[in-house]
């Protein structure tokens, strides 16, 4: 029997590799299994289809193209050209955006290109200007002293890290919080949401010259219309990080207010959660940024990835069919069924629900914390992280409570019935977990007990439900 072109492609590549260091093989086979046996509800993971995947394992991960299209610091580089032009082009017509930037190499990247372009628009720096045309050699002692003068205590206000912001938009530890003097709206204690008259608030006060949206945890849409009147109000650029729901935009689920890309000056995004692309990041703006946006690299990044760039336009053409529509529905009406299912047997839920991919639940309804809940679903064989709650009496590290997503089922193909059936194993599993104690007697964070028969079950039972939906049923490594 003849084998699939999947099957064929990544058997030899198995080979090719093994004939090199075997551990490595057997690791990236491994993986392809652990994957196939989870129950995957990590909201900010996806599958990638194969003709992703494998766009990236070739000789354009050899290839030095500093720059931008036609404008290379390196020689020979017409084929990076032509993915890169691909990539950017399938962006600009999926989101309706005018300019598209698709070198950054993470959210992250993506982030920092995006602030140093909004510096260099809205601040009059000279220095700055000598820094960006590469002139870094030439720049004197006291041209970075008046560098870091000339930006100095720029102001951003962005979503509080409780309240489900990502830590890139001004945290402490984040390289963004070192760079901007930083304020955080957070939501509503009563209702969970966010109260875009204390948004406007905060940014009368504060008058920041970046007001960021987006979110890693926050289970409601943003209404962004609203946000970019706030922006404007008070002269902000208005910035969204569209990382953790850049497939419900690609898929139309989001539209109208709820489309950041008519909204925002400038838009963030990952490439490989919701969207369901390579590991990456994207920039997308309108003409005015797009001079500053396209000095991504030499500013922040270094040679992009030509292997990931042409995985990007893959899976943008991928975004661009009909059936990723559907597929965007799909995730979100998986969400509100699991959301449903934890409600109907008696769970807490951040916002009482959900109109987006991921759904949080506040375990302290189970009279846990998120590392203990965690950890429990972890032994029962369901993957999922822990999350700060807004106000999060646990604080970032044991936190209380877990998020969870749909994005990566759904691309298994699990439904409204499964999606039932996983709330009631994460209820069972909750419900059935008690806190552990420490050696003096205190309460533990981090200790539980759970019934070992129970756990597994319940990871039978897990298992079970991903049978009828095998992950890349194409490919068989023999
Ligand atoms: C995941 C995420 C990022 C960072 O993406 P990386 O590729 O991990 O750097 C940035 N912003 C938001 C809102 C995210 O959810």
């Amino acid at each position: 029997m003849s084998l699939n072109a999947e099957s064929t492609a990544f058997r030899s590549a198995l080979e090719v590799i093994r004939a090199v260091e075997p551990r490595v093989a057997d690791a990236i086979g491994a993986e392809l299994a652990d994957q196939r046996e989870s129950l995957k509800l990590i909201a900010s993971e996806n599958y990638a289809s194969p003709a992703t995947l494998l766009a990236m394992g070739n000789w354009f991960s050899d290839k030095y193209a500093e720059g931008t299209i036609g404008r290379r610091f390196y020689a020979g580089c017409q084929n990076v050209d032509t993915v890169e032009a691909l990539a950017a082009e399938h962006a600009k017509e999926l989101f309706g955006a005018a300019h598209a930037y698709v070198q950054p190499h993470s959210g992250i990247d993506a982030n920092l290109v995006a602030f140093w372009a909004i510096l260099a628009d809205r601040v009059e720096s000279p220095a700055l200007k000598k820094a960006q045309v590469r002139q870094v050699n030439d720049l004197t002692e006291a041209d970075w002293f008046a560098l870091r003068r000339e930006l100095g205590n720029q102001r951003m206000l962005g979503m509080s890290l409780d309240a489900g912001g990502h830590l890139t938009h001004g945290f402490r530890p984040n390289i963004s919080g070192k760079m901007f003097d930083q304020r955080s709206y957070g939501t509503d204690p009563a209702t969970g949401l966010i109260d875009y008259d204390t948004v406007a608030e905060a940014a009368r006060e504060f008058k920041p010259l970046i007001l960021v949206a987006g979110y890693s945890a926050y289970p409601r849409k943003v209404n962004f219309r609203i946000m970019r009147e706030i922006a404007d109000s008070v002269g902000a650029t208005f910035m969204v990080d569209m990382a953790h729901f850049a497939g419900l935009v690609a898929g139309k689920v989001f539209t109208g207010d709820f489309d950041p890309v008519p909204h925002a000056h400038i838009v963030t995004t990952t490439t490989h959660k919701s969207l369901r692309g390579p590991r990456g990041g994207m920039v997308l703006c309108g003409p005015e940024l797009a001079d500053q946006v396209d000095r991504g690299c030499p500013m922040v990044l270094g040679g992009p990835l030509p292997h990931v760039m042409a995985a990007k336009a893959v899976a943008l053409a991928e975004a661009r069919r009909p059936d990723f529509a559907g597929y965007a529905q799909r995730i979100v009406d998986n969400a509100q069924a699991l959301a449903e299912g934890l409600l109907r047997r008696g769970a807490k839920l951040v916002t009482g629900g959900t109109d987006n991919h991921l759904v949080l639940i506040d375990v302290s309804g189970y009279g846990l914390t998120g590392r203990q809940a965690e950890q429990a679903l972890l032994d029962s064989g369901i993957v999922a992280n822990r999350n700060a709650v807004p106000q999060d009496p646990n604080g970032a590290w044991y936190t209380s409570g877990i998020r969870i997503g749909t994005p990566a089922l759904t691309t298994r193909g699990l439904g409204g019935t499964e999606m039932d059936t996983t709330a009631e194993l994460i209820h069972t599993v909750l419900s059935q977990t008690t806190p552990g104690a420490n050696a003096d007697g205190t309460p533990s964070k981090a200790k539980y007990a759970l019934d070992p028969a129970l756990a597994e079950t319940v990871s039978k039972q897990a298992s079970d439900l991903l049978t009828n939906f095998p992950l890349y049923p194409a490919v068989d490594l023999g």
